[in-house]
């Protein structure tokens, strides 16, 4: 099984495109693809295709219940959780859901034993699979939840080991929920854009990717030869551009038509086939 992350600097880049219309290509010659959208945020892939859900999972995290009757109003939960997500003062005590990480670490450092944990969902994981048979996931936060690991986590679990190409859609950014994306990946391919905006969200990518010590490549979207510092960039850091895709009407009508451009365009089928073959080259051994 071969792991992909495409991933981007920030939203609105294309990296939705590129990894929709990369499990469709792949799915055209025969590979068995599974496409996992994990921007829990905001997940968008399943726009681009019709599909039918066969499983939901809630996802939950522990958060702390606290017994008053026994809390000292030592001040140790709070100054412990490092989200803030719990204030004491001499006669109170607030816990503050909607910061709360569900780490577990307040309720190891209460002296008392005044801290348990009851669940609460932050979110789901739907499967399914689309129309022209791919197999589908995708992570949903809830709106006003602080982070999307936990869920992105638990959709990686349903990862099927009988695909031959997994891809996944990264949240856009470098924060934990991209990093908890990247963790396995085989590869992590790029999507910028060829403006000074789209190098400097680039550089902040391909330094945590570094860090991750995973190969990567770029795409270089709406690319229309006028500014050349991201191609410099890329020269002067040895990261192979993997593809340029054109700025191109049709291309940005299918996107906001919700329509897959290569299935518009039957030659991106064969260029997605070409990044593949790319990244096969370029993947340790
Ligand atoms: S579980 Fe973690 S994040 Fe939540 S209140 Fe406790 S220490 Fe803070
Ligand atoms: S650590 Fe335990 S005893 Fe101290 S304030 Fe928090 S809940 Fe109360």
């Amino acid at each position: 099984m071969r792991k992909i992350a495409v991933l981007s600097g920030k939203g609105g880049t294309g990296k939705t495109t590129v990894a929709t219309n990369l499990a469709y290509s792949l799915h055209k010659i025969g590979k068995k693809v599974q496409l996992l959208d994990a921007d829990a945020e905001e997940p968008n892939s399943h726009i681009f295709f019709e599909i039918e859900y066969t499983q939901e999972e809630s996802v939950d995290i522990l958060i702390p219940k606290i017994d008053r009757n026994v809390c000292t109003h030592c001040g140790a939960c709070a100054k412990a959780c490092e989200f803030s997500a719990i204030s004491v003062s001499p006669k109170h005590i607030m816990v503050f859901e909607y910061l709360c990480h569900g780490c577990g670490v307040c309720s190891m450092v209460c002296p008392v034993n005044a801290i348990s944990e009851g669940p609460k969902p932050i979110g789901k994981v739907k499967l399914g699979k689309t129309k022209d048979g791919i197999s589908f996931g995708e992570g949903i936060l809830n709106i006003g939840e602080p982070s999307a690991v936990r869920i992105i986590r638990q959709m990686k679990k349903h990862m099927d080991e009988n695909a031959d190409v997994v891809v996944i859609d990264s949240p856009p950014g470098t924060s934990c929920p991209v990093v908890e994306t990247l963790q396995d990946m085989d590869f992590a391919l790029l999507v910028t854009e060829p403006t000074p905006f789209g190098l400097h969200d680039l550089q902040l990518s391909v330094n945590t990717i570094k860090d991750l010590n995973i190969p990567m490549g770029v795409i270089i979207n709406r690319y229309d030869g006028v500014y050349t510092e991201v191609e410099k960039y890329l020269e002067s850091e040895n990261i192979p551009i993997m593809m340029k895709i054109p700025y191109d009407v049709e291309i940005a009508q299918s996107y906001s038509n919700g329509r897959l451009f290569s299935k518009d365009k039957d030659e991106y089928v064969e260029k997605f086939i070409d990044l593949y073959e790319k990244v096969e080259a370029n993947v340790k051994c």
